[in-house]
């Protein structure tokens, strides 16, 4: 593809150009789409609340790219923890 400030050919994953450095208007709707993706995610939310060790390890790496899906799955699976404890806890008394 080709630069729209300056006209100069560039890679097409490129995220600036690298002849005169600005921001190349195809990576800018990448980051755009990985933000739309960044919604919570009531399914995930559900598994990481009844298996909370693998909200955890969503958590960890989800967090880099989706943040706030990364956080309410958290949320979920901390709080599915809790009642697995106390249902554990009361089971065993
Ligand atoms: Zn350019």
């Amino acid at each position: 593809m080709f630069c729209s400030k300056c006209g100069n050919e560039i890679v097409d994953d490129a995220v600036v150009c690298t002849k005169c450095g600005c921001a190349v208007k195809g990576a800018n709707s990448i980051s755009a789409a990985a933000a739309g993706d960044d919604v919570p995610n009531g399914g995930l939310n559900i598994l990481s609340f009844f298996v909370p060790l693998v909200g955890l390890i969503l958590y960890c790496t989800m967090q880099s790219k989706t943040p706030r899906k990364a956080k309410q799955i958290g949320i979920f699976a901390l709080v599915g923890f809790i009642i697995n404890l106390v249902l554990v806890t009361v089971m065993s008394m």
